[in-house]
């Protein structure tokens, strides 16, 4: 932000607390937002942080923005706000398969209310901790909510999995059950209904997912190609099979469901599971003769994993069903330009 003066970055915390519940550009970051560098050898207040990276590391760099309105409904649970603006940046280090380094946090806010910051710090900072990633600065500014952290990973040279490297032949996998969050929000949203108990249990998808940290590590030289499952599972394997100039045939009952998505007609859970976004699952390819090594890894991180298709050097995307028919591949992924 164009700072007044570039004195004095951080204060200590003032003892008002409990006779104001708003408070100043300084005091917040300090109070919420800073803590004992620990990996970082510079941490929140100075002008810059300042990071070793290892000798034969990578640094994998991402940013992710949630804005309200957006990305969440305005109003929602600054505590889940905090763990999930962490979660679905985490989730792009994860499929790069990088080890979580730092973080930092812009931030802009309508107004600096404690119990706000108090509980977004909470969520954030419990879900860094859980990863040994750790905040090292940002930005503080007035105006809409809106959240945007940028993560730094390791990765040694080569390791990573990228989108460009998916060959011939490969088997293609995904973590988890996607289509979760998709049939959460179309509940919440009046597209269709679900039972009181099954929202319950899915809110939790939506709210606080859980980044595959440990499965993208556990990947490094198992996978070959990786990319979370931010915007849809067709539509972020389309991203996939453009970069690395190859095709896939994908067997699309194979997308393991989860209990409440079994109970849905087939439509709805073919678009929550191949369209639906905001799952922050992995799909990955490998040689097909590295089947037991992806299961071997999946294990080891603690991650259900299924095969769910094959890479083909024919372009384009072939879907079947569980009784060999073809599948009109017309579930588009979600485009921020695109799609209302
Ligand atoms: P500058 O004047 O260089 O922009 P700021 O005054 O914005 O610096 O920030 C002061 C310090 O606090 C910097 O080290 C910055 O990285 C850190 N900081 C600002 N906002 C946040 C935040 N939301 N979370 C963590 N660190 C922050
Ligand atoms: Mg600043």
């Amino acid at each position: 932000m164009p700072s007044q003066s570039r004195r004095a970055h951080v204060l200590p915390p003032s003892d008002n607390r409990k006779m104001s519940t708003d408070l100043g550009e300084f005091d917040l970051i300090a109070r919420y937002f800073t803590r004992p560098a620990a990996r970082a050898v510079l941490g929140v207040g100075d002008d810059c942080a300042l990071l070793d990276v290892p000798q034969g590391q990578q640094l994998a760099v991402s940013t992710d923005m949630l804005v309200e309105g957006r990305h969440f409904i305005p109003g929602a649970n600054p505590k889940d706000l905090g763990h999930k603006a962490l979660a679905v940046n985490l989730s792009d280090l994860a499929a790069m398969g990088a080890e979580p380094l730092a973080f930092t946090l812009a931030l802009a806010l309508p107004k600096a209310e404690a119990a706000w910051l108090e509980a977004f710090s909470a969520g954030l900072l419990a879900l860094a901790d859980a990863h040994g990633i750790e905040l090292v600065g940002g930005d503080t500014t007035k105006g809409p909510l809106n959240l945007c952290i940028t993560v730094m990973g390791l990765a040694p040279p080569r390791c990573a999995l990228r989108r460009d490297a998916a060959r011939e032949g490969d088997s293609v996998w995904v973590s988890g059950t996607p289509g979760d969050a998709r049939l959460v929000l179309g509940g919440i949203r009046g597209e269709w209904r679900l039972a009181a108990d099954d929202l319950d249990v899915l809110r939790e998808r939506l709210d606080r997912p859980l980044p595959r940290v440990a499965l993208g590590l556990a990947l490094r030289g198992v996978a070959r190609a990786a990319i979370d499952i931010s915007d849809g599972l067709l539509g972020d394997l389309a991203h996939v099979l453009h970069a690395s100039r190859v095709g896939a045939s994908i067997a699309v009952d194979d997308v393991p469901a989860s209990a409440v998505m079994r109970t849905q007609p087939v439509e709805r859970r073919r678009i929550c599971q191949l369209a639906g976004g905001d799952d922050y699952e992995l799909l990955f390819t490998a040689p097909a003769e590295r089947h037991e090594a992806v299961l071997a890894a999946a294990n080891a991180a603690h991650t259900p994993v299924a095969r769910i298709g094959q890479i083909t050097a024919a372009p384009g995307l072939v879907l079947r069903d569980a009784q060999g028919q073809a599948v009109a591949a017309h579930y588009a992924a979600f485009d921020h330009f695109r799609t209302p």
